[in-house]
């Protein structure tokens, strides 16, 4: 399924045939009851609709996922939706400029890969502006990043530098595209995603007909790269509800490694005694920046009192 608009959705046949469809009835999967429950990656079975006037088609069967990443409905807490399923990866497109991505944003990102076990790549754009302060900053980030195991680019879609070095990593997967707005990602997507494709979706869905419906995903197809990408239009960031204090730390993949030589095991690494983080820190064996982040996410979720 490559896009929803209200309770269509656009799905690609085996054919190759783009068609909209709807659901029969009501789904529940995973336990969730969701107002939306075909999600963008989703593998789908269809049918002609019965005693349908116009061919309609119907869902009839969602595969399922082997992963998925949801969102939290503004209006109740305790419905998600879920916006798309099926990745191998995700791309955070970031910018040192006009406009920058705080470290902050970006950690929390990862945070969220590493809670959907989805691996992320960090990509610096907008390399063409970056000065001699930016490249230094570019630098100690790419170090940083790099020593805990993420794949970081750097990349200039005006000067369409650094842009072969993305497209080979998304050879043979379907990859989840993130960033603020204003990063470059519509720049990414025109660059690499054929034109017709882009029409042939715009077009699909019968939202076009003076409907108004936010789309949170949709996916292109890049046949010359035998690759999928999901853009997330609608959405800053996931949810992070569901991560309990006690395992923030797990999600930092330098700190799990440690977590075993914290003296109390339920060491939330801040000012108990023996914390194994701390003294790794101290030592500069971790990155004091990459704690901050940890420090104040932790912060957040006391908040939300677990
Ligand atoms: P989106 O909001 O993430 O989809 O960002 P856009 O692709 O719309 O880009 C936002 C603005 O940044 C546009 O004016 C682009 O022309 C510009 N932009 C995108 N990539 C680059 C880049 O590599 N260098 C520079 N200087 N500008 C860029
Ligand atoms: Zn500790």
């Amino acid at each position: 399924m490559y896009k929803s608009t209200g309770s269509w959705y656009t799905v690609k046949t085996e054919e190759g045939i783009f068609c909209t469809a709807r659901i029969r009835g009501i789904f529940k999967i995973d336990g969730i009851t969701s107002s939306n429950p075909v999600a963008v990656g989703d593998f789908v079975n269809i049918e002609e609709e019965p005693g349908g006037e116009e061919g309609g088609m119907m869902i009839t069967e969602i595969e399922e996922r082997n992963n998925y990443i949801n969102r939290q409905s503004p209006a109740n807490k305790h419905q998600h939706h879920i916006i798309a399923s099926n990745l191998n990866q995700s791309i955070l497109i970031t910018t040192l400029k006009e406009p920058k991505t705080s470290q902050g944003f970006t950690d929390r990102f990862l945070v969220a890969g590493e809670a959907y076990h989805i691996p992320s790549i960090i990509v610096f754009n907008k390399s063409d502006i970056y000065r001699k302060k930016e490249m230094a900053l570019f630098e100690e980030r790419r170090e940083m990043y790099e020593a805990i195991g993420y794949t970081v680019l750097l990349m200039s879609m005006e000067k369409k530098t650094g842009l072969e070095s993305l497209e080979r990593l998304l050879i043979g997967k379907t990859t989840l595209l993130s960033g603020h707005s204003g990063v470059g990602k519509s720049s990414f997507i025109n660059a690499v995603v054929p034109e017709m494709e882009i029409k042939t979706l715009e077009v699909s869905g019968r939202s076009g007909k003076g409907m108004h419906t936010t789309t949170f995903a949709q996916m292109y197809d890049l046949l010359y790269l035998n690759a999928y990408i999901i853009d997330t239009p609608g959405i800053r960031e996931f949810g992070l509800v569901d991560i309990p204090r006690q395992e923030l730390s797990h999600y930092f993949p330098e700190m799990r490694s440690r977590l075993n030589d914290c003296q109390f095991n339920n060491c939330l690494h801040i000012n108990e005694p023996g914390c194994a983080i701390k003294k790794a820190l101290e030592e500069g064996k971790l990155s004091f920046n990459r704690y901050v982040s940890y420090a104040m996410m932790l912060e957040t979720i006391e908040e939300k009192s677990y």
